[in-house]
Parts: C-alpha cells; sequence; structure tokens
C-alpha cells in the first residue's frame, strides 16, 4: 500500500483544485471520490432510480455498474462521463444516493484499491475517518459558506451551466446540511486531521500550509 494524503471538508472548499496540485507537485495519484459518487448516481438515475426505492432495486443496477478514476478521467461502465456528472442535478442526487449504505459499501474498496499501488491524494467527505483512517496525512479543508457558494457559482459558470448566485448558495448550504447530518460516515473533522481554512488566503498559501505538515517526517 501507497503512502496516502487524506483530504476531507464540505463543498466547494476547494478540496478538487488542491489535491490535484498537491498531487503534481509531490507525483502522487489524485483520486476525486465525489465523482465517483457522481458517476454512482448518474448510473442509478439513468435506470430511473429514485431515492425512496429499496435496497434492492439499488443493488440490481450497483451490480452491473463499474466506476473508475484514471488520470483525472471518470469512467462509467467504460464511458467518459466526466462533464456529465456536473450537472447540480447529478451533484443532488449524489449527495442523497451517498446516504445509502449499499452506496458507500459499494464505493469503499474502489476507493482503497486506488492506493494499493501508488501514493495517492484522495479527497472527499469521509477519507480522514472511514476510508483511509491510517493515512500518512490528513486535512481538513474549509471555507465560510460565503466564499464557498462563491467559488461554487464561478465553477458552475464556468463550465457553461446556468444558476444563479442564490442557486448555488442554496446548493452548498443543502449538501452541508445532507452530508453533516446523515447517520452513516456524515462529513466530519477527524480529530487527528489538520484543520486548513481557506476563506482569506490564495491556493498558494493554502498549499504552502500543506506541504509544512507533509514535511515533518513522521
Ligand atoms: O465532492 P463532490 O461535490 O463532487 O461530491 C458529491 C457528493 O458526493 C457530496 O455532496 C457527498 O454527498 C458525496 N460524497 C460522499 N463521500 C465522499 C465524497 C463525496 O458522501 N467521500
Amino acid at each position: 500500500m501507497g503512502k496516502v494524503i487524506a483530504i476531507d471538508g464540505p463543498s466547494g472548499a476547494g478540496k478538487g483544485t488542491i489535491a490535484k496540485l498537491l498531487a503534481g507537485k509531490l507525483g502522487f495519484s489524485y483520486l476525486d471520490t465525489g465523482a465517483l459518487y457522481r458517476a454512482v448516481a448518474l448510473a442509478l438515475r439513468e435506470k430511473g432510480i429514485n431515492p425512496e426505492d429499496r435496497d434492492e432495486k439499488l443493488k440490481n443496477t450497483l451490480s452491473v455498474t463499474d466506476v473508475s478514476f484514471k488520470n483525472g478521467t471518470i469512467f462509467l461502465n467504460g464511458r467518459d462521463v466526466s462533464e456529465e456528472i456536473r450537472t447540480t442535478e447529478i451533484g443532488h442526487y449524489s449527495s442523497v444516493f451517498s446516504a445509502r449504505k449499499i452506496v458507500r459499501d459499494f464505493l469503499l474498496e474502489i476507493q482503497r484499491n486506488a492506493s494499493l499501488n501508488a501514493d495517492l491524494v484522495a479527497e472527499g467527505r469521509d477519507m480522514t475517518t472511514v476510508v483511509f483512517p491510517d493515512a500518512w496525512k490528513k486535512f481538513y479543508l474549509d471555507a465560510s459558506v460565503e466564499e464557498r457558494a462563491k467559488r461554487r457559482y464561478l465553477q458552475l459558470k464556468e463550465k457553461g451551466i446556468n444558476i444563479t448566485e442564490s442557486e448555488a448558495r442554496k446548493d452548498v448550504v443543502e449538501r452541508d446540511a445532507r452530508d453533516s447530518g446523515r447517520d452513516i460516515a456524515p462529513l466530519r473533522k477527524a480529530d487527528d486531521a489538520a484543520l486548513i481554512d481557506s476563506s482569506s488566503i490564495t491556493i498558494d498559501e493554502v498549499l504552502e500550509n500543506i506541504m509544512k505538515v507533509v514535511r515533518t517526517s513522521h
């Protein structure tokens, strides 16, 4: 098993940007676990599955679903769905379906396997607490709701998705509540994770703060 740098935090905290830069800097692989949850949500929705459906129904689809993340591209049954999973609708469904144990169990091994043959920067909601509790380095990346909503708005706009600032804020607040309030693997800061608030510092400064911790020997 390779070294794992685990990063958790709420939606829009900058985890993706930071994890990608960090992985590039250190020569580690990068794993976007949110993309895995989004691909599963897409698979379930394509089969017409609704959030209130029973486990049995989800299981039928999951048993014929293959998701993988390779070099920044997310595949669903061999199909590149990197763009499709970025809509606000799939963001919503990923957060809803990710509260189901059957979905979390399905993705657990896929996530852990990513560290078998490579050093890894993994980011998500439960990297430091559930998936990689013994990670080499752990971080919790946070930012104010205002700042995260602004970033999410700009990010979606850039992708050509039609959204207002208040819709982006609503999306962030709703997902925060669902991701932190669920029973299984809720988003929380692990006791041994270093907290970094990126509200009023630059990406370079966040990276530098992370590198200071990474450079410590143990
Ligand atoms: O990070 P991203 O916004 O792409 O994640 C989409 C959703 O997937 C999150 O809102 C969360 O509900 C879920 N997720 C999760 N555990 C992870 C990563 C993402 O529950 N490790």
